[in-house]
């Protein structure tokens, strides 16, 4: 079973051009080419909807500005021992 996940994708379908750049280069397999198509004929990229860990690989392997937009899951402040057995955030 997959852990948490660490990011989202969002494609935009009338910007993507199915040129499958982000499919091929995506580490986890999480983004594939839908069957619809959009207004230029292409067959758009989508998220599967689980594992991206928002790695932003597939933003930068993508030719067309504005077709992909990666989201990474905020990190929780780590918290750290304090003398007196509390814990404080770290930042
Ligand atoms: S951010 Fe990384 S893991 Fe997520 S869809 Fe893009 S390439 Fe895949
Ligand atoms: S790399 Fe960009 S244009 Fe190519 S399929 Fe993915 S989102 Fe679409």
């Amino acid at each position: 079973m997959a852990g948490a996940a660490r990011g989202n994708v969002v494609v935009n379908a009338e910007e993507c051009k199915g040129c499958g750049l982000c499919v091929e280069s995506c580490p986890p397999h999480c983004l594939e080419l839908g069957a619809e198509l959009n207004a230029y004929g292409a067959h758009p990229a989508h998220y599967t909807g689980h594992d991206c860990t928002g790695c932003g690989i597939c933003f930068y392997c993508c030719p067309e500005p504005g077709s992909i937009t990666v989201y990474r899951v905020k990190a929780k402040p780590k918290a750290v021992a304090v003398p007196g057995g509390e814990y404080a955030p770290a930042l």
